[in-house]
């Protein structure tokens, strides 16, 4: 048996080689032409047969001894931002206003060096390994590549991802069962009241101080409505209404993001949604308001399952130590959800926080950067959690 920790390090250059060549060439969502041919020959190279699935994503099958046995989907994410690099780093983004400032680089990077080393140990597991490479996840691309048929041929068994993480110190893995990331509805609504002169109020219908109600009231849902147990954050990204000082305007609009970290639809008695829409309605009733509403459903939450984190908590656990195994959970989105729909999957995430690697800033910031000593912990991490769940089938 091949010493994994051995065959990580010794693929190191390559690794961080791959990684700053996916940084300098970001590509956004279901563009990500560059990123997808060289993926592809690199698959080829391996001895892969690559195919294109979903405009720019790129699937490849992996063998074992037997095909006979089930097949483990391995996902890789491949999009970056519409943001303007500010890190200075030598291999900084050659794509002006572009950035990988998710870590979707570190991923593709990843997961090609753990598919290299799997191909020189492919005689040791009895089944398929379906590497997948997702375009857009940033805008939900992981439900149109199932729509595509990416689950099926050969039929997927169960599902693995993880996501570099600068919330969590570097040397740490993040993994546990249940919801790690949220559900994220966005909303507009627009709060229709009568324009008026701001010295004769009674003479007006108000939608200003309507709208301000409806910000401080919405956010007792949570706890009155839906158990304190069930997180949900519930913000105001953008209010805009009016034109000048002395005069009430007809109309205010609200926009911005419900955020809940369980599984839940609409028509649930614990659909923070709902709840929303149902408040806000019966608050410009009293201000003597109309309101209309749109809402976007854009993710569900990651919710991992417990047989397929617990190989992966074991597998963490073996590399960065038990101490360093953290049960973690986001308010952020992740389209992997998609996948644990369908099969049973397991999301983690790798710390990558570090003050020397200057590593510690939030995911999306324009100075966002990875530590790249973290990179073969991630490899590791995927080689042994294909090998473990093969040996545990
Ligand atoms: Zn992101
Ligand atoms: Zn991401």
């Amino acid at each position: 048996m091949m010493d994994i920790r051995e065959a990580v390090r010794s693929h190191n250059d390559e690794l961080i080689a791959l990684r700053r060549d996916f940084h300098a060439h970001p590509e956004l969502g279901f563009q990500e032409f560059r990123t997808s041919r060289k993926i592809e020959q690199y698959l080829k190279a391996l001895g892969m047969e690559p195919m294109k699935i979903s405009t720019t994503g790129v699937v490849a099958l992996l063998k074992g001894r037997t095909d006979d046995g089930p097949v483990l989907l391995m996902r890789a994410d491949m999009d970056a931002l519409p943001v303007e690099e500010q890190t200075g780093l030598p291999f900084a983004s050659e794509h002006k206003g572009l950035m990988h400032a998710c870590g979707h680089d570190a991923h593709m990077s990843m997961m090609l060096t753990a598919a290299k080393i799997l191909s020189q140990m492919k005689d040791s597991f009895d089944g398929t390994i379906k590497f997948v490479f997702q375009p857009n996840e940033e805008i939900a691309g992981a439900q149109i590549m199932i729509d595509d048929g990416v689950l099926e041929n050969p039929k997927v068994d169960a599902a693995m991802g993880i996501h570099i993480w600068s919330p969590l110190p570097s040397g740490t893995i993040g993994v546990k069962a249940g919801a790690v990331t949220s559900s994220m509805d966005v909303f507009k609504v627009t709060i229709k009241g009568r324009g008026g002169h701001t010295g004769y109020p009674e003479s007006a219908v108000d939608p200003v101080v309507c709208a301000t109600a409806v910000v401080q009231q919405v956010q007792s849902i949570q706890t009155r409505f839906v158990s304190p147990m069930k997180p949900i954050a519930l913000m105001f990204g953008r209010i805009s209404g009016g034109t000048k000082n002395n005069i009430i305007p007809d109309s205010v609009e609200l926009e911005g993001t419900i955020r809940y970290q369980f599984a839940t639809k609409p028509g649930n008695a614990d659909n923070p949604t709902d709840k929303f829409k149902q408040m806000v309605t019966d608050i410009c009733t009293v201000y003597g308001c109309i309101c209309t509403f749109d809402f976007n459903h854009e993710n569900d939450a990651v919710i991992n399952d417990p047989k397929m984190s617990a190989l992966s908590y074991d597998v963490a656990k073996e590399i960065v130590g038990e101490e360093n195994v953290v049960a973690h959970a986001s308010m952020a989105c992740e389209d992997f959800a998609a996948f644990g729909e369908h099969v049973p999957a397991s999301f983690a995430f790798i710390g990558t926080a570090s003050e020397d690697a200057r590593s510690n800033y939030p995911h999306h910031n324009p100075r966002f950067t990875i530590d790249e000593e973290t990179l073969p912990i991630g490899v590791r991490f995927l080689v042994e959690s294909a090998l473990r769940f093969f040996s545990q089938k």
